[in-house]
């Protein structure tokens, strides 16, 4: 049966959700506390600087100060280090957030681990990694939140429904599929190695698509009805950005999408913006204890 999928439209829901921050901004500033985000790009990746201005653009839209340190290519491990533990130690700053990927000389684990968890917000410090994993968090990962609060503002139910996210990364497939599981969904995780993963997605009422390869997914693999989320950003060489999800083909079967661009995109963003003001907000919190 063809259907025309709701398109989840993650401008428009980000929009909101960035003015209530602009907000919330304006609230901590009236107590004293400028929320501020320390934003970290080494090297010259331009899909990188990219998101670094997007990133800034939002800051700014809020009322956030964003403090931009652009490192050359060759900055050595131990120098992003230091810079690491300069903004842990200064109290103005409420995030830290390192663009990543980084140079290959640079053990990334490393520096995710020398941020401070309190700082951290794009939640990917083992500490907060960890609470999420028990459900118990300050911070969630901005990628899988947003993927979370598309599904929830959209009036969907995740409680008893088959989930099956594609991709097993730190950043996107494992959090997300965790996140699903909090909510009551029955999770299936794949991955390279999975057999039979077009049945696998069939089976599916909400598909969670964290591959990194063009328009892998189409419409004769999903289910009628199915909620298709795409996460995929694909730059590809001369043509428009695309997913993970062939989108025409699984919009006319689909029972909500999200579009690439303007679907996790600017939700992820939001996010962002998000835990730096929550950051704020504890910082504020605790101040006043003393
Ligand atoms: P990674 O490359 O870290 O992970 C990709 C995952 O896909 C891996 O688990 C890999 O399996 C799996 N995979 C690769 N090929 C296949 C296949 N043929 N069948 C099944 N699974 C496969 O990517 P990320 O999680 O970092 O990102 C995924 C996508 O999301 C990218 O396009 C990225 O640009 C985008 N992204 C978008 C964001 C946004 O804000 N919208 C934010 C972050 C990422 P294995 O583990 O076995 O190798």
């Amino acid at each position: 049966m063809e259907i025309t999928a709701i398109i989840l439209d993650g401008k428009a829901l980000s929009q909101k959700i960035k003015n209530d921050l602009k907000q919330q901004a304006q609230s901590l500033k009236e107590k004293g506390v400028v929320p501020r985000l320390a934003v970290v790009i080494v090297g010259n990746d331009s899909a990188s600087r990219i998101y670094v201005n997007a990133k800034k653009k939002a800051c700014e839209e809020i009322g956030i100060i964003s403090e931009e340190y652009a490192l050359a290519e060759n900055t050595t491990e131990q120098q992003l280090l230091e810079l690491v533990e300069k903004l842990n130690n200064n109290e103005e700053v409420n995030g830290i957030l390192v663009q990543l990927p980084l140079p290959g000389h640079i053990n990334e684990n490393a520096v995710i681990n020398a941020i401070s968890p309190d700082k951290d917000v794009d939640a990917f410090h083992p500490v907060n990694v960890g609470k999420i994993m028990i459900g118990n968090y300050d911070f969630l990962p901005c990628t899988p939140a947003a993927i979370m609060e598309l599904i929830s503002q959209s009036g969907i139910d995740t409680e008893g429904k088959e989930c099956v996210v594609i991709g097993r990364s730190n950043i996107v497939g494992k959090p997300v599929a965790m996140l699903l599981l909090h909510s009551h969904g029955t999770v299936t995780i794949c991955h390279s190695r999975t057999k039979n993963l077009a049945q696998v997605i069939k089976r599916a009422d909400i598909v969670v698509a964290a591959v990194g390869r063009a328009e892998m997914i189409t419409g004769d693999m999903i289910k009628d009805g199915a909620v298709v989320i795409d996460v995929g950003i694909n730059r590809q060489e001369g043509k428009k950005i695309v997913g993970d999800v062939h989108f025409e083909s699984c919009e006319k079967k689909a029972y909500a999408i999200t579009p690439v661009p303007g679907g996790v995109g600017p939700m992820t963003i939001a996010m962002l913006m998000k835990n730096t003001i929550k950051s704020a907000d504890i910082s504020l919190k605790k101040r006043k204890k003393i």
